[in-house]
């Protein structure tokens, strides 16, 4: 058995699929909490209850709380609040959230943490299924998602959850629009055959087995990103750097021409 295995999770093997440079500063380097980070974990916190791993920090649900809230008003607060109780109910074992999720592979560790595991109120019906919820400042954005790898966390968790259950589970994403007071929610609910779930073995492998991990820098990867927002690791890259920022040399006459009297 090889020590110091890598230990990989479903974001930094989301980032491969963006550019394999990102996954590996995702490795190395931690992002600072976002607004939009914080008001999802606040969000989560509503619907779900305190994460464990968060009582190791904060202590308290109170002091949780707290923390999350910072200086946001109740004006701020009580919708999102209200979105959160909305969407309480479908899940009806509430003692199962947080669940860590862990399988030791020959090569690597997969890793991560299911928002929920258990039984859901679903269209109507009781259904078993991994859960993750998602608070969003437009849901509509999700219909641009439509490549395996938007949906690799949904795969990736139960791909995870079979090796350590033996049970092959569907994925529920409930998604929840910030932006309305009368909550908007897509449902996504993945089905995934044991064939699905052994491609993502093979997916990992794939990863991990490149070592070169390349980047893949353009305007689309490195400043627009999926998410419509620069890489979040463009501090470290210096590949994005360069791209940014654009040093070069410009002869005058190469412009496009569109001085409104070019003649003197
Ligand atoms: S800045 Fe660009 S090249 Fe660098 S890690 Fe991000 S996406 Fe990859």
């Amino acid at each position: 058995m090889k020590k110091d295995k890598p230990y990989y999770h479903q974001s930094t093997l989301t980032n491969y699929y963006i550019c394999p440079h990102k996954m590996v500063l995702s490795k190395e380097h931690s992002i600072e909490q976002t607004e939009p980070m914080r008001n999802g974990l606040l969000f989560e916190f509503f619907a779900l209850g305190m994460n464990p791993r968060a009582k190791e920090k904060y202590g308290t649900e109170e002091d949780y709380a707290k923390a999350l809230i910072g200086r946001k008003t109740p004006a701020t607060i009580d919708p999102l609040k209200k979105k959160a109780e909305f969407i309480k109910p479908i899940f009806l074992e509430p003692k199962n959230a947080f669940i860590t999720l862990k399988y030791e592979d020959k090569e690597y560790f997969n890793g991560g943490e299911a928002d929920y595991i258990g039984l859901v109120e679903y269209g109507g019906k009781v259904i078993e299924c991994i859960a993750d919820l998602k608070y969003t400042g437009s849901v509509a954005g999700w219909r641009n998602y439509i490549k395996a790898s938007d949906y690799f966390q949904s795969v990736y968790y139960s791909y995870i959850v079979w090796k350590m259950t033996n049970k092959i589970l569907p994925f529920l994403y409930v998604i929840v629009d910030s932006n309305f007071e009368i909550p908007i929610v897509s449902y996504k609910l993945m089905h995934f055959s044991k064939e699905n779930l052994l491609q993502v073995k093979r997916e990992v492998d794939f990863i991990h087995n490149d070592i070169i991990r390349r980047p893949v820098c353009s305007y689309e990867t490195c400043v627009k990103g999926p998410y419509n927002k620069p890489c979040d690791f463009l501090e470290w890259c210096e590949y994005g750097r360069e791209l940014i920022s654009d040093s070069k040399e410009i002869k005058f006459e190469e412009l496009v021409p569109d001085f409104l009297n070019p003649k003197y």
